[in-house]
């Protein structure tokens, strides 16, 4: 089975190399806001969409003016990496407009506010302990990289704090995935803890997170008190910088132990939709980071599940599972957030919230085969 797999790696650039990063990260960025510029202006005046590639045509014919000859010196793959970008980002806006979400239409990036980064495509190449990227050429890697293997469809260098990481997208072999025959668990968004079990084990949010928040605001504070562009001020928005990515980096370790685990011992893992779990989002910085959280959980189970051989289930949006007895099936009317139990007047039924949601979804995946075995049998 060919899937794709993301490989990270820190950078140990040279002066010179990481200018060059920065030099790359900038020309992804600007012609990011060109391309916005450029196709918003022909839609309002000609009603025309301009993709990446029409955009890419009218860079080219930019690039040979004096004026924007220093995109000659980045690589060209960084410019049109960002032109595809742009068309994916208007691909989503179009298809959450039609479903009825509220987004946001594609911004521009304003520089120090939006991440540095930039993917190239093109000649690259893993070593021991280097990568080669088209332009930058041999930049050595912090780590080894012993456990890379497969074909490089893309690298994205982005800049965390003061490092440079580079993120490879590769296709690799896997093992076909024999089918897990383990329980069918249903996994709801705790309150307290960052998600319960039907089983009624609970995956704890990282406790480093919690803790770190404080810290967190500290420093946030620490940022604003600063005078704007002093040396002081940039130091600790560094400081700063560098707390978020230390979270992070906790936050995304102990999502992966989870997700690894459910995929490989579940047979079927059940889970609410995605943005039913967003709508109880407040402005809370812990909530902020949480939901975040839960959309990663998401994205590791969605692949892993097909790499292990699991199957990730998703509630259809208006699946009652808060509301609804996991014993005997009454459905509440209405259930207020703060209640922290779930007692059912039909059958006495007194049970944690969350467990019983976590509940109701694995009873979900029963149902389930229970449809596709009805349907079948009629046929
Ligand atoms: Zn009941």
């Amino acid at each position: 089975m060919l899937v794709h797999q993301a490989f990270r790696y820190e950078l140990a650039p040279t002066a010179a190399q990481r200018a060059a990063l920065t030099n790359h990260a900038g020309a992804a960025r600007w012609t990011w806001n060109w391309g916005l510029a450029v196709r918003r202006k022909a839609w309002q005046r000609r009603r025309q969409t301009l993709n990446a590639m029409e955009l890419h045509r009218l860079l080219n014919r930019l690039k040979r003016t004096s004026r924007y000859g220093w995109l000659y010196e980045v690589s060209k793959c960084a410019p049109q990496e960002a032109l595809r970008d742009l068309d994916r980002a208007y691909a989503n806006w179009w298809r959450s407009h039609k479903q009825g979400r509220r987004v946001g239409r594609p911004r521009f990036k304003k520089k120090g506010r939006c991440p540095e980064r930039f993917r190239l495509t093109g000649a690259i190449r893993v070593e021991q302990d280097a990568v080669v990227l088209p332009r930058i050429g041999r930049v050595r890697t912090k780590e080894a990289t012993g456990k890379f293997c497969g074909r490089i469809l893309s690298a994205t260098c982005r800049r965390e704090a003061d490092r440079w990481y580079v993120a490879f997208t590769v296709e690799v072999a896997r093992p076909d995935p024999v089918t897990v025959t383990g329980p069918v668990v249903g996994v709801d968004r705790g309150i307290r803890t960052f998600a319960v079990c039907s089983d009624g084990t609970r995956i704890d949010s990282p406790r480093a997170l919690t803790r770190g928040l404080r810290r967190l605001r500290r420093r946030g504070r620490a940022v604003t008190r600063k005078q704007p562009g002093s040396a002081n001020r940039r130091k600790a928005v560094l400081a700063l910088a560098r707390y978020h990515r230390q979270i992070r980096n906790q936050r995304v370790d102990a999502l992966h132990k989870a997700t690894t685990a459910l995929a490989k011992a579940k047979s079927v893992i059940v889970v609410e939709d995605l943005h039913v779990a967003g709508m109880v989002r407040n402005r809370q910085l812990a909530r902020a980071i949480a939901d975040q959280g839960w959309a990663e959980f998401h994205r590791q189970l969605a692949y892993k599940t097909a790499w292990y051989g699991s199957r990730l289930l998703v509630a259809p949006r208006f699946y009652p599972s808060s509301k609804t007895c996991s014993n005997c099936g009454l459905l509440k009317t209405t259930l207020p957030p703060e209640m922290r139990l779930f007692s059912c007047e039909g059958c006495g039924l007194m049970i944690d919230r969350d467990l019983n949601a976590a509940r109701n979804l694995a009873l979900l995946a029963g149902a389930e085969a229970g449809l596709v075995a009805a349907s079948s049998a009629e046929t």
